[in-house]
């Protein structure tokens, strides 16, 4: 008999950015929310079987900062939504080959978070010194399935 494992898996998606436009109490950029949805599910081998608890997570789509709402008031807070301004960001990840260590045993921190705004072409640094785990985390964090990864 194998080893069976089980546990919880919280799957994310960003669903899209809702609300009015307001200052971020972390990082001062006025932005619609990001609205991200987390499912947590009962696993048995890495195979979801009983889903657990929907929540929804409203957080600034610079720094990722926010609350965490249960699905009720996730889905009332988007349908209530009727800024329909446009607003369109785009997050990826800057490799920073210049500093990426050259020792077999050193840990590569030259990874850099970036969200740029294509509607004013602003881009902004969201975290620099990263490693690649904590990058996949942050991906994670933001519901996004793919993050771009540029060599600079
Ligand atoms: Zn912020």
């Amino acid at each position: 008999m194998g080893l069976i494992l089980y546990g919880t898996r919280c799957f994310t998606k960003f669903e899209g950015y809702y609300g009015e436009k307001e200052e971020c109490p972390h990082c001062h950029k006025i932005y619609k929310s990001a609205y991200v949805k987390n499912n947590k599910w009962f696993h048995i081998d890495y195979l979801p079987i009983i889903p657990i608890k929907k929540t929804y997570f409203k957080m600034c789509p610079i720094c990722s900062y926010g609350t965490e709402l249960n699905s009720k008031e996730g889905k009332k807070e988007m349908l209530n939504s009727t800024d329909s301004s446009e607003q369109k960001l785009e997050t990826y990840v800057k490799h920073v080959l210049i500093k990426k260590p050259t020792g077999m045993m050193s840990v590569d921190t030259s990874y850099e978070l970036w969200v740029k705004d294509l509607i004013t072409g602003e881009e902004i640094c969201v975290a620099s010194d990263l490693t690649k785990s904590t990058i996949k985390e942050m991906k994670k964090v933001r519901g996004l399935k793919e993050i771009k990864i540029i060599d600079v």
